[in-house]
């Protein structure tokens, strides 16, 4: 049953856009208000800049200052929940309302299927929602590869709640390790342990975060608790033989040179096996965590914060949809179709226009993430785009799971929508560059032109992310707010 939207009120085609990330934010900005009625649905009520989430992680940038809201945008109906199922068909999303702030903005993995979840929450209410075009922008979520404790015990970093709880761990590390040692209170070990910061993943978000926590420490924290530095220990750990693959040899050299001098530790081609919390007070009362990491063979290494920061999987919603059986009205021609997906990714599967492409629920699914051409052209339905991170192209599987494809994609897809010619030209995708930061003012960057480190580098990091911040108002606050924790020091508040 349709809320108070009803389709025969339509005037304009609506276009109902599923998620407010890089995707769908871009494309609801982006289409023409005059031909379409814009309806975006998520858990949350923004947009996140995720390029500079680590830099609020670590008080460089207040949290307002890289959101988006989407009410802000004008003639956008925005209903805050989770899309929880398609009906193709009758054309219709249902819609799980989200009334809970703290649910929509901070990363919960769901369990594994058949367990039971530790803080069964009521479900919300739910309504339908008519479409005449859908666009599927939900993203993926973290994979934790079933790895025991991971789930419960680590810290994500994918969105705005994820980088506040982070933040206020870190501080609060330093505060209690800054009471005296001794009898009945924390020891030098303990405090060791505690402020033992252990990032799992070597690609740019781990690396970027582990530069900026280094940036924290040295640049403002030191000032404060001196006598805590020689607790101090920042580690990156990566089952890979090197770090930063997408970057060539040489740079990634570099960042490793850099982060040796920082004293960062990289620890290649270790396997995080479980984690867990410590014994006694340390893992009850003050949250301690213990590692095990296969190489290291029964040795736990102990750490206050785990900061997990590796692989992508499927969207629940994704998993559901690809599910389903589509009858021959689903816009296909024939019953029995279902979405097409990447069999390594979980992705759905578009053709080069972002239409959804179905496939014979026999199983034709493709394993266009490796590298190899869909098994079965299937057919498409030509209402139903799909693009970030929970796409996948068939005509370009490898394209990488980053915020550039995401918006590139969108503004392909708006701009064709208003033409109202989808198929007028397909998806191609221009790659910028790839930046990582490196701390103390340093950075690498990689494009097709060029190869620069050092400085001249992170002034083009800067740079890249204050033009494409989305608002004037974040274009202004961005650069006041670098230019406040440069002068004054970045913000350590607790709350
Ligand atoms: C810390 C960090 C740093 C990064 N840095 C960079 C970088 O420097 N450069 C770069 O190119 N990329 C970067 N990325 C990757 C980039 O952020 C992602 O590739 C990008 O966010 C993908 O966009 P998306 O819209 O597909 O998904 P997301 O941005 O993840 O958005 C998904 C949206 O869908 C919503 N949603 C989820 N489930 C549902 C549902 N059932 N119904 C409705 N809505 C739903 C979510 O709430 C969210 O609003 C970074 C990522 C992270 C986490």
């Amino acid at each position: 049953m349709e809320s108070s939207k009803s389709k025969s009120k339509h005037k304009k085609e609506r276009v109902v856009i599923l998620g407010s990330g890089w995707a769908g934010y871009a494309v609801a900005r982006t289409l023409d208000p005059a031909k379409y009625e814009r309806v975006v649905v998520s858990p949350r009520s923004y947009f996140v800049f995720t390029p500079l989430l680590a830099s609020t992680s670590v008080g460089t940038l207040e949290f307002r200052t890289i959101l988006e809201p989407v009410r802000r945008l004008p003639q956008v109906d925005f209903f805050q929940g989770w899309a929880d199922d398609v009906d193709f068909d009758t054309k219709m999303v249902r819609v799980e309302v989200n009334t809970s702030s703290d649910m929509g903005s901070q990363t919960v993995i769901p369990p594994p299927p058949g367990q039971a979840t530790e803080n069964p929450s009521k479900k919300g209410d739910v309504f339908d929602l008519s479409y005449d075009k859908l666009v599927i922008a939900c993203g993926s979520y973290s994979q934790t590869f079933g790895i025991e404790g991971v789930r419960q015990h680590a810290h994500f970093l994918r969105d705005i709640g994820d980088a506040r709880r982070i933040r206020l761990r870190v501080l609060s590390l330093f505060e209690l390790c800054s009471y005296p040692s001794g009898a009945g209170l924390l020891t030098d070990d303990d405090k060791r342990t505690l402020l033992h910061f252990a990032i799992v993943g070597g690609g740019p978000t781990g690396i970027e975060f582990a530069a900026e926590l280094h940036d924290l420490i040295y640049d403002d924290l030191a000032r404060l608790y001196p006598d805590l530095l020689r607790f101090v220990r920042i580690a990156v750990y990566d089952v890979a033989p090197k770090v930063l693959p997408m970057f060539d040899q040489a740079l990634a050299k570099y960042a490793m040179d850099t982060f040796a001098r920082h004293g960062i530790d990289v620890r290649t081609e270790h396997h995080l096996e479980r984690l867990r919390p410590a014994d006694g007070d340390l893992g009850s009362r003050h949250g301690a965590l213990r590692i095990k990491v296969k190489e290291l063979g029964d040795d736990e290494v102990g750490a206050g914060l785990v900061v997990w920061s590796t692989g992508l999987m499927q969207n629940p919603l994704v998993a559901k949809l690809t599910g389903k059986k589509l009858s021959a009205a689903g816009g296909t021609g024939e019953a029995g179709q279902r979405l097409a997906t990447d069999v390594r990714t979980g992705g759905l599967v578009t053709d080069a226009y972002l239409r959804a492409r179905t496939t014979s629920s026999e199983g034709n699914d493709s394993a266009a993430g490796a590298g190899a051409p869909p098994a079965a052209a299937g057919r498409l339905l030509e209402d139903v785009f799909v693009i970030g991170d929970c796409a996948i192209l068939e005509n370009d599987p490898a394209l990488p799971k980053t915020a550039q494809v995401a918006s590139q994609q969108a503004i392909h897809l708006a701009k064709r929508l208003n033409r109202g010619d989808v198929s007028g030209k397909p998806f191609a995708f221009r790659n910028w560059g790839t930046l990582t930061y490196l701390g103390s003012w340093k950075a690498i960057h990689q494009s097709s032109a060029d190869e620069l480190k050092g400085w001249v580098a992170w002034v083009i990091w800067r740079g890249a992310y204050l033009t494409k911040s989305m608002s004037v108002r974040n274009k202004i606050l961005v650069p006041v707010y670098w230019a406040i924790s440069w002068l004054f020091g970045r913000g350590i508040s607790r709350f």
